[in-house]
């Protein structure tokens, strides 16, 4: 893994990053390190003790479409990605807005 460590996140992904991730894995820019409330999705406070250390570890993560929900975010009672916007779903734990953690590096 020592090899990611200059991987820089949020840009293209590098040639290293995508060797990480399988064909069929899709490659994504992250969500953003504060979630819509403000709140930190590192350290989970609204005001980060050491911001500094938050956006470093934050910007390590690798991140790819989710493989549960195939990016859709919400799944139908089945447990498949939910495709009919009349129907309910429940919100795919597995991921942020469709979005999951791959590794960190
Ligand atoms: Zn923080
Ligand atoms: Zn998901």
């Amino acid at each position: 893994m020592s090899q990611l460590s200059s991987v820089i996140l949020h840009e293209r992904p590098s040639a290293v990053t995508r060797a990480l991730v399988p064909d069929g894995i899709h490659l994504v820019s992250g969500p953003s390190r504060l979630n819509l409330a403000g709140f930190c999705r590192e350290c989970l406070q609204g005001s980060c003790r050491d911001e500094a250390a938050c956006v470093a570890k934050w910007g390590r993560y690798i991140w790819v479409v989710c493989t549960i929900c195939d990016g859709v975010g919400e799944l139908n009672d089945d447990g498949l990605p939910l495709d009919d916007p009349g129907e309910f779903g429940t919100t795919c734990r597995n991921c942020t807005d469709g979005v999951m953690e791959w590794m960190r590096s």
